[in-house]
Formats: C-alpha cells, structure tokens, sequence
C-alpha cells in the first residue's frame, strides 16, 4: 500500500487541472500567484497551492470535481477587493472566476442581463447602458470587483435606498455545486413560487455553498435627470430629520442619503489636494444625498431648492449647496468616496461595517461615539456610510501619535463595545461586507443560535467534505485559524 502525502496530493490535482484545462490556466509560481493570496487592505495573507483560471462553466465543474476527489480546499476569488477575508486562502486552490466574462444575454423586453461571474461591475454597467437601460448596484470598488464577488457577499453601496442589495437585483443564478453538478436557476422570472429559494441561499454565501458562474440580474429605466446637494448639520439627529424630510418630500426619487462627520470631511481635505471644501464653514454632520428620475423634464433642483429652503429657515439643518453641473455633483461624490481609501492616510483604523433600524441611526452614531471615546481618549471616530440604509461604517482611527500596532490590537475590545450596542438596538454586525474571517468568531456572540445551527446543517448539507471555503462564515469544527 502506498500512503499519499499532501505533497504528493497536491502534485496529482495540479497534473489533473492542467490536463483538463492547459497548462496556461493553472498558476503555480509564487510570482504569478501573490496578488490572489492578499486580502485588499493587507490584513491576512494567505498561502496557495494554485491558482486556477477556468474559462466556462463547464471548466468550473471540472475543477470542483478534481479538488472533491483529492480532498483539497478550494477558495472562489472575483476581483479580490472584499474586505474580510472572505477571498484569502489557506491551503488549497484559489478559484480564480475572472475570466468568465461573457454577457450571455440581454432581453430588453424583460428588462434583465444575464451575465457571467467574472464580469467586472463597471462593465456591466457600460452594456446596460448600451441598452438604454442602468444596472443600479454601484460601489467605489465598481471598476475591479467581479459580479460573483458582488452576489457571493450580497453587495449594497450607495444606492441601496432606492434600488435594493444584490439580492433584490437578481432573478437567477447558476451555481457549480460542491459534487461539481450544474445548477442551472438562470431564470428571469418576477413570480416563481416552485418551492425553496434557493437563489437568496446562494447570494451572500460568501463561496462556502456553491460557487457562481453566472446570473440574471434586474435592468432599470435609466436615470435622464438627478439632482446632488451636499448639507451641513449639527447632530446626527438633525440628518435624521433631514431624511425624514427629503423622503416625505422627493418619495422614491430619493437614491442615495450618504452621512459623513466633521473628522471624514475633514481628512479627504488634508489628503486629496484637488478637493474643495464644499461648504463656506464646517459643521458636526454632512449628509451628500442625489434625486434621481428617468424623466427628462423632471426638475431635481428646484425640488431640492424647495426641500432644502425650508429645512433652512426651519434651522432643520445648517447650510447647503446644490450642484450646478455634472462636475459639481461628481466633484461632491468624490468628497464621499475618497473617504473609504484617506483614512488609511491616518494610521491604524478599527473597522465596522453595521446596520441598526434607520429610526435608530442618529442614536447608534451618538451612543458608539460616546462609548469609545470614553474608553480611549483621544480615538478618532470616522463615522460614515449609507445613513439612509441605517448602514454605518463606524471606524475609529487611532489617537495622534499612538503606535498603528497597538491601536489594532485593541480591535476586540473595541468590536465588544459597538457590536453589544448594534445588538442591543436590534441591528446587525455585517451590514454589507460580509462575515469571512474577520467576524467569523464574532457570529456567535450575536445571532441566533437556532439560525447559527440551521447555517451549519445547510453547509454540511450542500458541502458535506468541507471543501468550499472552509473556515470562512461558520466554523464547523475545523482547525482553521481567523488570522494568517
Ligand atoms: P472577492 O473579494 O473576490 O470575493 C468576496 C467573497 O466572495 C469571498 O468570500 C469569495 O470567496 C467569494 N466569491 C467571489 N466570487 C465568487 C463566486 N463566483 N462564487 C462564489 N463565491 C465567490 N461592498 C459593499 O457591499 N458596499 C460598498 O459600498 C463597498 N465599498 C467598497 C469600497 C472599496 C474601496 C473596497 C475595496 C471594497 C468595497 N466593498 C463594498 C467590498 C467589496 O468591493 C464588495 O464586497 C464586492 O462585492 C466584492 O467583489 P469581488 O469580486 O472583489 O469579490
């Protein structure tokens, strides 16, 4: 009897692969496969047998086949631009999806575009527009993050308010099961109640159930008119207000309520040069909300000039400026954007990525703020993100001066002071970003045990060797470490 070392393991699968998809689609050198092995903030790091680079579906399966027969762990990767960790390996092969790129269809009539895992957001954007047509998810990371990474972590952004998350953008998928069947849910139908859903089962899985290789996803008419204002306000609780307001006022032409504080605004100014400050004075709060029609005709300024006039003679909010042009506008969504990349301009950031019930948002901002800095002075709390979602990023920068290292490793405690005060308020610890690594042994302390023990069944169920992204979302027994 000969016994198989990993080594040797290893060496078939990789023969394996190659023989079934050529030489050229697996990567083994550790030049060619660094980039796939690094999460994109560079918190894990991880290591790899290879990376594999199907061109179809039908590749996909094969691969899923090679790795179920050896044993080996496979880790789906899109654009790589997920910030948990989700897409790092530890062993086994990277599934790397990014040349499945085809846009296999668009039906006008049924106002949907099925498309493959591997299409980068932006391009799907660009071919609805060819259409007349918008794809409506939008995020600062459109131009590398591929549609499956989108669907694998149920993606939101900045439009979320008036569009929904992936999930609600989306008719049909086909999945590459863990036994390497096909399954084939690509339908673009608005009514199918033929049983579970299995398609919401799969979105937001984060790889660990199947992995995606293409989708029907939902085309809206396309925005002719917008409108971008970007407002000053004292509190949280006067943005609040001012949501209140525009939501009673402009109905569903509201697309994006964005939420900044003072300290954002701020280093965006100190760090993007080209920046202008887009109020003559500073203020505690700023909220960069866009109107948004598909008619032509309709007049977005001058709603929000009414809206807005009156929440300032009302001293409902502080000062406000609408944009003139499309440059203004983008000029204004830049200030929001480019928040996401400064603050790692100002040392070490502790991150979290929530959601409480929007009613609560201004509370939530006041009370985490309020117990973190009573808990280290000095802390900068970079609150931020898609208020009108009731989806905070609240991070908290690390006092002038202190050691970057010494700041992150505070991030426990941290994680216990804002994720106790999300829960209590009935909210969530995983707004957008996922679970992955990062808050896989966070899930315990706050969801339900009776749903934590359902996700387990359903992983063992669909995955039962365990060779779908082990590790990651639930642990189910491994040895697989949170950080590497
Ligand atoms: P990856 O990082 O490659 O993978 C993410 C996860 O999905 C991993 O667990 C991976 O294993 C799994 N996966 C990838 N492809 C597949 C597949 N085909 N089948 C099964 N599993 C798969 N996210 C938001 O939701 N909203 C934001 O506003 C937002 N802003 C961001 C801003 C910046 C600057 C950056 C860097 C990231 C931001 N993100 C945001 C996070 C990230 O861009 C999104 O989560 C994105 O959807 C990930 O897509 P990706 O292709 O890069 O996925």
């Amino acid at each position: 009897m000969t016994i198989q070392t990993t080594t040797t393991i290893g060496e078939d699968l990789i023969g394996a692969l190659r023989a079934g998809l050529g030489e050229g689609s697996v990567l083994t050198s550790a030049e060619d496969i660094g980039g796939y092995l690094v999460e994109s903030r560079g918190l894990y790091k991880g290591e790899a047998l290879a990376v594999v680079r199907p061109r179809d579906r039908d590749e996909v399966a094969l691969v899923v086949k090679e790795c179920g027969r050896a044993g080996v762990p496979i880790v789906p990767q899109g654009g790589n631009t997920g910030l948990v960790g989700g897409g790092v390996p530890h062993g086994g092969i990277v599934l790397s999806l990014d040349r499945l790129q085809r846009i296999r269809e668009v039906d006008p009539v049924n106002a949907t575009i099925t498309v493959e895992a591997g299409c980068i957001l932006k391009s799907v954007h660009e071919a609805a527009d060819q259409v007349g047509y918008a794809f409506p998810l939008s995020l600062p990371s459109e131009g590398s993050c591929r549609i499956g990474g989108n669907l694998a972590t149920n993606a939101g952004g900045t439009a979320v308010l008036r569009y929904g998350n992936m999930r609600e953008l989306t008719l049909g998928l086909e999945v590459v099961l863990a036994d390497g069947r096909i399954w084939n849910g690509l339908k673009g139908l608005r009514k199918d109640n033929t049983g579970y859903d299995l398609r919401d089962l799969f979105i937001g899985s984060e790889g660990t159930l199947g992995i995606i290789t293409a989708a029907v996803l939902k085309l809206y008419p396309k925005p002719q008119a917008r409108g971008t204002a970007f407002i000053g306000c004292t509190s949280p609780g006067q943005a609040l207000k001012l949501f209140e307001r525009l939501r009673e006022g402009a109905g569903d032409q509201l697309t994006a309520f964005e939420y900044m504080t003072d300290f954002g605004l701020e280093i965006v100014l100190k760090h993007r040069p080209a920046a202008q400050r887009p109020l003559s004075g500073r203020h505690h709060s700023y909220a960069l909300i866009e109107l948004s029609s598909p008619q032509k005709d309709a007049d977005l300024q001058g709603r929000l000039e009414t809206i807005l006039g009156s929440a300032l003679e009302e001293g409902l909010i502080d000062d406000a400026v609408i944009s003139a042009s499309g440059a203004q506008s983008q000029a204004l969504w830049s200030l929001r954007e480019d928040l996401s990349e400064v603050q790692r301009l100002e040392g070490g950031s502790i991150k979290h990525d929530v959601a409480v019930p929007v009613s609560r948002v201004a509370e939530f901002i006041e009370a985490a703020s309020k117990a973190c800095e009573a808990e280290m002075p000095g802390i900068r709390v970079c609150a931020f993100g898609h208020f009108g979602d009731g989806n905070i990023h609240f991070n908290l920068s690390q006092p002038v001066g202190m050691d970057k290292a010494a700041h992150l490793a505070e991030w426990e405690r941290f994680n216990r002071i804002v994720h106790d005060i999300v829960h209590d308020m009935n909210g969530s610890i995983s707004a957008e970003h996922g679970i992955g690594l990062i808050k896989r042994d966070e899930l315990p302390h706050y969801k339900d045990p009776v749903a934590l023990d359902l996700m387990r069944s359903l992983k063992k169920t669909l995955d039962p060797q365990n060779i779908l992204n082990p590790g990651k979302v639930v642990a189910i027994g491994e040895s697989w470490p949170t950080g590497f």
